[in-house]
């Protein structure tokens, strides 16, 4: 079976911790190799990320990851975060620039994900397992897809271990991605990320915003099926688990889900999978 792990959001209400403690309980019969906790934006839910993860770790027993990011924040605030999730007992860390809210003026002390991973490097060496974001249809503000690869390969230079990817929609881009950051020298796991379909109003607003391309025909085929959330779920789980069957065909490593802390999307693929 390949290894798999998940990606939650955190809960910032009681009925969302239980909602979250329920996806974790039913997740965890399929062995996820690690959890990992997003961030959100400017630092307003990073204490609830520390919160999450330590439930995780500890109420769970899950090795889980934080998602980090340096955008807006000084050293030292980065230091101390950093500390609090070694003290946690986290060995693993998701290493991001993040995006900085409208309106907010200052860039933080480490402007790229690359000078963030070189920091960690610096103040705790080899101690965690450091996976950086990869972008196989590109970064939305990166120059061009050439110097997007280049930026790539610093992260891995500054000394990430591993990547999870965008999620994406057309097994090529991610074929074609780590072709080419092979033909630079990189060698560390490139894990895609899955995006299994339940909301598709929500998904094509998520996917503007971060340049992931929802292929015409698969739009198509969801206007037709209106409101009959019964086939959107059918048809989405398939699609996904087609996409998933064929990255693992292809050689990925293994399949990093964006759970959107639900259990059910993600099920609904891996049981097509097995
Ligand atoms: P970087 O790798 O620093 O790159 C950002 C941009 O800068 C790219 O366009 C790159 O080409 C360019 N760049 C890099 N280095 C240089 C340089 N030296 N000079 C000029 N340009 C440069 N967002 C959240 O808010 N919370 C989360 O929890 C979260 N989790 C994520 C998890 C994954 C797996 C992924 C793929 C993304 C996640 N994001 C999250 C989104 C992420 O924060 C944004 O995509 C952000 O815009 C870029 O972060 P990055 O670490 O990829 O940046």
């Amino acid at each position: 079976m390949i290894p798999v792990s998940f990606e939650f959001y955190p809960p910032k209400t009681d009925d969302q911790r239980e909602q979250l403690d329920r996806t974790v309980s039913r997740l965890r019969s399929h062995a996820p190799d690690y959890v990992s906790c997003t961030f959100g934006a400017g630092g307003s839910t990073l204490s609830y990320t520390a919160d999450t993860v330590r439930r995780l770790l500890q109420d769970h027993g899950l090795d889980a990851a934080p998602h980090l990011s340096c955008v807006g924040g000084t050293r030292a605030e980065i230091a101390e975060l950093l500390d609090q999730y070694r003290a946690l007992g986290c060995r693993r860390l998701v290493a991001l620039r993040g995006d900085l809210p409208s309106g907010m003026g200052h860039p933080g002390d480490l402007r790229y994900a690359a000078d963030l991973i070189g920091f960690i490097r610096e103040r705790h060496g080899a101690h965690f397992h450091v996976e950086v974001g990869a972008y196989p249809e590109m970064h939305p503000q990166a120059e061009d897809a050439l110097t997007d690869l280049r930026h790539f390969k610093a992260k891995v230079d500054a000394g990430a271990d591993g990547a999870i990817t965008q999620y994406f929609y057309n097994a090529d881009a991610y074929f074609h991605f780590v072709d080419a950051v092979r033909a630079l020298g990189v060698e560390v796991p490139i894990v895609p990320g899955i995006m299994p379909i339940s909301n598709f109003a929500q998904l094509r607003r998520f996917s503007e915003q971060c340049g992931a391309e929802i292929p015409r025909w698969i739009t198509k085929k969801m206007q037709a099926m209106g409101d009959d959330a019964g086939a959107i779920r059918e048809f989405g789980a398939d699609i996904v688990a087609r996409l998933c069957r064929r990255l693992v065909d292809g050689g990925a490593p293994a399949l990093h889900f964006y759970t959107l802390n639900l259990a059910k999307p993600t099920q609904a693929v891996l049981a097509r999978m097995a």
